[in-house]
């Protein structure tokens, strides 16, 4: 099998030779796309994962081994850096401009505090976007996928091959029946980070079976989170978990629970209000922001959180929400 490419695609590459980069996140839209790419290209393709460091072990070792177990491209890692923000907040604070500037100035007082508990970088991208930041990505201002995935996948993925004289093709494993806010998208389009790239979305007229039917032919088993019942794969958690998701994951993985609570202290201490909650207040319908400790009391509850589900509590984990059990 082999790949058609749309004429006006090929008048956008204007004569560059084409590669193929497909984007996994060791979510199972993600790796069918990367067994679709297998089975159009024979294999030649870039596979790439972009580590946002909050990923769970799972995750990791999925995607490290999926070359091992499909006969596919090893996928490469890339992640962001942002040891020079940091570095440009501390000047920032330091020179006095934070609490010189017109519009919400910086307190003397919390200059001094953030600067006593340090902006040496952590090494772990999420939490040092959120600490350059000074508060957690929001549901409605996502800056963590465009910082830790899009921005990161072109620059170290797509760019260096551009400028090495390809057209690439960025292939993305989104399906219109699973985000029905991007089902409007587009299966081919140029995209806007660069003129020598073109995103294409293979599944997008595609249904979970397909999805399931692409795994069987592969023989390749989901990442191990959805048999124990996480309705996504992602970051652990993600700022969009639901209610279920943050249940199960304070059962099963409390370490991360932990982490959080951890990112919370740091953060808080990197921001100019004092103030940072990993979920937006919203999440728990509370007038104040809720902590993760909050959070997962609230994940505990039904109606509204005011009654606690002691079927919840107890229920062990169920098989993955979408039917695709391992
Ligand atoms: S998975 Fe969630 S938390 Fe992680 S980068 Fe994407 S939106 Fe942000």
């Amino acid at each position: 099998m082999s790949i058609c490419l749309p004429s006006r695609i090929l008048e956008q590459a204007k004569g560059r030779p084409i590669r193929h980069v497909v984007s996994v996140s060791g979510g199972k839209d993600s790796t069918a796309t990367y067994l679709l790419a297998l089975e159009k290209t024979g294999g030649d393709f870039d596979a790439v994962f972009a580590d946002t460091g909050n990923e769970h072990k799972e995750t990791y070792e999925y995607v490290a081994r999926l070359h091992e177990r499909t006969g596919g491209p090893k996928v490469q890692t890339v992640k962001a850096d942002f040891s020079r923000e940091l570095a440009r907040k501390r000047a920032y604070l330091q020179y006095g401009k934070a609490t010189s500037r017109a519009v919400n100035p910086w307190t003397e007082e919390r200059v001094r505090d953030v600067l006593a508990a340090g902006l040496a970088p952590s090494g772990v991208p999420f939490l040092d976007l959120c600490r350059m930041m000074g508060f957690f990505p929001r549901r409605n201002h996502a800056f963590c996928s465009r910082f830790l995935k899009r921005l990161v996948l072109h620059e170290q993925a797509h760019e260096p091959l551009i400028n090495a004289g390809f057209h690439v093709i960025s292939w993305q494993g989104i399906r219109a029946e699973e985000f029905r806010r991007r089902s409007c998208y587009p299966m081919w389009e140029l995209s806007p980070d660069s003129e020598s790239m073109t995103i294409y979305r293979p599944l997008m007229g595609w249904s979970l079976e397909n999805v399931d039917s692409i795994h069987w032919r592969h023989d390749l088993k989901l990442n191990p989170l959805y048999g124990m019942g996480f309705s996504r794969v992602g970051c652990m958690p993600c700022i969009q978990s639901n209610k279920r998701d943050i249940r199960l994951i304070s059962r099963l993985f409390p370490e991360h629970i932990a982490k959080i609570h951890k990112w919370e202290r740091i953060v808080r201490t990197s921001s100019r209000s004092g103030q940072a909650t990993f979920f937006h207040q919203d999440t728990t319908g509370s007038d104040i922001p809720a902590d993760i400790d909050e959070v997962v009391r609230w994940s505990m509850t039904r109606r509204g959180g005011h009654q606690f589900d002691m079927l919840a509590y107890t229920a062990p984990p169920t098989s993955y929400a979408g039917g695709l059990c391992e």
